[in-house]
Formats: structure tokens, C-alpha cells, sequence
């Protein structure tokens, strides 16, 4: 039927009604190949980035390798400079000065390079039953059984009592071992399977195999930890007692993969969040003499409350502000309160198995774009950040003036659970703030599923906002 020949009814229905549409359907095939080799790139972050130090230190070269330089507090910048501010090397804030004073407050994109793992105790390693193995504490929100056989890679750093550090990283080099956490096989598995499936894996029972040769002497009774702990010497210098001042995460070993005959999906660990910090990453290194000053943060610790000096809790980003004042002889407020920010944070995917748990009229889907989120929160939206009305027409104004798929979402059906982001502490330093980001299937677990559309959307919708 061709324009002229719709019904009343069905201009009407078009021009008063909300219609969802898999974005796939709307946008023509080079832009799913500019979304497909987007995605090249993002796929080589994950491989190289599985840790929040890692995700800064891939992040710093790309930077540096598109003319960021280290920020220095106190410094004057003039517009169109970039720089770079390592945050204790766990945080990072990227920035291009812009054209227009920053008292009319700077763009801010936030996302988070911290993701649920296993962390190494302090005192991790022990002998028994004739294996070593590694206690560790679970980051995050896990769903404990997910961890258990599947190849593990050990990644970190170590600090000596001398003050010098070792990185570590087994387990992602073709020709590196792996590791793994031992499960029941069914045969004898009858009285665990009674167990819920919150505690079908105990998070004492998280144990990380990681020897089983001894070392042969008669005069030692821990043989085989004594082994492992001389190869980690050999290789580390480290003896047992730096386990305590060191940081190592235990994270799945596979790589990213193409999910799907046609290739449309991604699969990888660590995609919340770094399906925003990326595509955030992209964004600030293509921006290009900004009017307003634009700033990407990839924080630490969001899934763990954003706590510490590393986390969006703190006051790490409120002293990059205060220097950017500085820097133009303007009240530090002029800068926060008129900033505005995109809390870039990934939502659940509705899951086309377990499809209830959504109230499927304000679900995020897979390849409808862009995933704005109003509020989070739970139980009555405690805790979240609200967005007003007026922000939220600004940002999705800015989305459809620049051709950015995007949809609205909630994270699951009313009472059903719950979270937060970082949107609720930038709200809080008194700077207007949203969620967007992509959609997930099988959030924070080891093997998160994404659609390339949505990725390259939000890089689209990140670029938009804050060139
Ligand atoms: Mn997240
Ligand atoms: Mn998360």
C-alpha cells in the first residue's frame, strides 16, 4: 500500500502510536557493516582487557596513540588539547577540551571496566587430597555454579614487601595452562542437586585447581604446594607471604566469539560494562574540537557499590572537575551543576527463554539499539537515580537528531529484583544524569551475549552527546 493510500486510521496509528521495531529492519546494510567492523575492535578489548588495570592500561595506548597526553593538575590546556588522567591505575578519565568555557559545565559519558570474578584470598594457596588449589572470594554478582568447569585464567598484580609489583597473566596465551574449579559428576551428585540452585555451588566450594606434582622430598610434608609455589617464584620472584598484598582476579580464559550462524551476536566475559567503556573509549578518541569540554570515565568498582578511591562513589571526578575550574578561573559549581552526564551502563536483554521475569512493553532487546534506562533501583526505584523528564527529552533528542537506534528499558518486572548503577552518584554531585546502554543476555555471567548493532549504537549515541 503506498502513502497515499493509508487509512485514516493507519496515519493516525502512525503518527499518534509507539511502535518497536527490531533495528536490524530499519537500517540498511552499511551500517550493519560499519557495526559489524565496530565490533572488530571491541572484540580485541576483551581479549586484551579483562581486568579494570588491564582495561586502563589498553585503554592509555589507545589514547596516547591518538594524541592524548598525561594530565597535569594545574596545567592550562587550551581547546581541542587531550589528555588523559590515570586513576591509581584501576580508573581513568579521558578529555578534549572544548571551544565554550566549562562554567556551561562539561559532557560527561561514565562507564564502568570492573566485572564480576573470582578474587585470590590473601592467603589462597593450600594443599590437599593431593592437589594445591586456590581459595578465593567471588567480586561482584555471581551465580556460583556458572564458574565451575570452565577454563580459568589468573590475571593481576603482585606487590613485594619491598614495594616492587609483578603483573600476572596465565591462561590467555595459547601455549599458557589454565585452570579450573572441580564440580560433582551426576552419578553422586544426588544430594547436592537438592540443594538450590543459589547454593548448588557454596562460595567456599569456589576452590581454584592449580597443581597436583609434587615436589619429591621426604623432609617436606606440603609437596605439591611447595611445587606450585616454586614455579610462581621461578616465574614472579614472589614467595607466599606477597599473596597478601596482591590483587589477582580469576576470570574465564576463552576469547571473544561470533554468537550465531549469522554472526550477529558477541560472546564474551566482561561485557558489563565494557560493551559502554569501549564504545565510551571510541567516542572521546574521535572527538575532535568539542564545543563543550567531553569527558569519558571508565570507573572501577561499580559492581561492588562504587566504593573506594577508585569508584564513582568517591571524589575522584568531582577533583578532575575542580581543576578543569580552576584551569578557566570559574567556580568549581558553575562546572558540576551545569554538566550533563550518560551513566553508560549495560541492561538485561529480554531472554527468549525466560521471558517472564520482564514486563515484556518495557524490556530491552536484542538489536533495538540503544537501551535508556529513566531509573534502576528496587523495590519502589530506592536507590536509584530518577532522571527528570526535561533531561531525558534533551537526550533523546540528540539520539534521534544523529540517527541513533535506541529504546527505553526496565531493568525486569516491578519487585522482581533489582540494581544500581553509577548514575545515582553522579546524580548526587548535583550533575542531570541517565542510563543508556546495550541490552545483555546472561548478565555477569562467564559468557555474556551482546548484539553488534547495539554496540555500534552506542558508540553513535556516546559520539553524539558529546561532540
Ligand atoms: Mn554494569
Ligand atoms: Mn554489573
Amino acid at each position: 500500500m503506498s502513502n497515499e493510500e493509508k487509512s485514516v486510521g493507519q496515519a493516525l496509528e502512525e503518527k499518534l502510536l509507539t511502535k518497536r521495531k527490531n533495528g536490524l529492519l530499519e537500517v540498511d546494510e552499511a551500517e550493519i557493516e560499519r557495526a559489524d567492523a565496530f565490533c572488530e575492535g571491541y572484540m580485541k578489548f576483551l581479549d586484551d582487557a579483562k581486568t579494570e588495570r588491564e582495561a586502563v592500561t589498553a585503554s592509555i595506548a589507545l589514547a596516547e596513540a591518538n594524541g592524548f597526553t598525561p594530565y597535569e593538575f594545574g596545567k592550562v590546556y587550551k581547546p581541542g588539547e587531550k589528555v588523559y588522567c590515570n586513576v591509581r591505575n584501576k580508573s581513568l578519565i579521558l578529555c578534549v577540551i572544548g571551544k565554550n568555557s566549562v562554567a556551561n559545565g562539561v559532557k560527561i559519558v561514565a562507564a564502568h571496566i570492573d566485572s564480576p570474578r573470582l578474587d585470590l584470598k590473601q592467603h589462597p594457596l593450600y594443599e590437599t587430597s593431593d592437589f594445591c588449589l586456590l581459595k578465593t572470594h567471588y567480586y561482584g554478582g555471581v551465580r556460583k555454579y556458572q564458574w565451575v568447569t570452565i577454563p580459568l585464567a589468573l590475571h593481576g598484580v603482585i606487590f613485594k614487601a619491598d614495594g616492587s609489583g609483578v603483573t600476572v597473566n596465565i591462561g590467555e596465551d595459547e601455549n599458557d595452562p589454565v585452570f579450573t574449579i572441580t564440580d560433582l559428576l551426576p552419578h553422586l551428585a544426588q544430594e547436592q542437586s537438592k540443594r538450590t540452585l543459589a547454593e548448588g555451588i557454596k562460595g567456599e566450594e569456589l576452590n581454584v585447581m592449580i597443581g597436583s606434582r609434587p615436589f619429591k622430598d621426604d623432609n617436606v610434608s606440603e609437596k605439591i604446594k611447595l611445587n606450585v609455589m616454586k614455579l610462581l617464584n621461578e616465574k614472579y620472584g614472589i614467595i607466599e607471604s606477597d599473596f597478601i598484598s596482591a590483587e589477582l582476579e580469576v576470570v574465564p580464559a576463552f576469547k571473544a566469539k561470533n554468537v550465531g550462524l549469522d554472526c550477529g551476536l558477541i560472546g564474551a566475559y566482561g561485557q558489563d560494562d565494557r560493551v559502554c567503556a569501549y564504545p565510551a573509549l571510541e567516542a572521546i578518541l574521535d572527538c575532535d574540537n568539542p564545543d563543550d569540554t567531553a569527558v569519558a570515565v571508565l570507573t572501577d568498582k561499580e559492581e561492588i557499590g562504587s566504593v573506594g578511591p577508585t569508584g564513582l562513589n568517591s571524589d575522584y571526578l568531582r577533583h578532575f572537575l575542580e581543576s578543569l575550574a580552576d584551569m578557566a578561573d570559574v567556580p568549581a559549581y558553575s562546572v558540576i551543576r551545569n554538566s550533563k552526564c550518560l551513566s553508560a551502563d549495560v541492561s538485561a536483554a529480554f531472554d527468549p527463554t525466560f521471558t517472564d521475569v520482564h514486563d515484556p512493553r518495557n524490556a530491552s532487546y536484542c538489536n533495538y539499539g540503544l537501551a535508556m534506562s529513566k531509573f534502576t533501583g528496587s523495590r519502589g526505584k530506592s536507590g536509584c537515580n530518577d532522571s527528570s523528564a526535561e533531561f531525558v527529552s534533551y537526550v533523546r533528542n540528540v539520539f534521534d537528531e544523529n540517527k541513533v537506534l535506541w529504546q527505553t528499558t526496565e531493568l525486569g518486572r516491578v519487585d522482581l529484583g533489582g540494581g544500581g548503577t553509577v548514575a545515582a552518584y553522579i546524580g548526587n554531585m548535583d550533575i542531570e544524569v541517565v542510563d543508556v546502554g546495550v541490552p545483555v543476555l546472561c548478565m555477569h555471567s562467564p559468557f555474556e551475549v551482546t548484539s553488534k548493532l547495539d554496540v555500534y549504537m552506542a558508540y553513535k549515541g556516546f559520539s553524539a552527546f558529546i561532540k
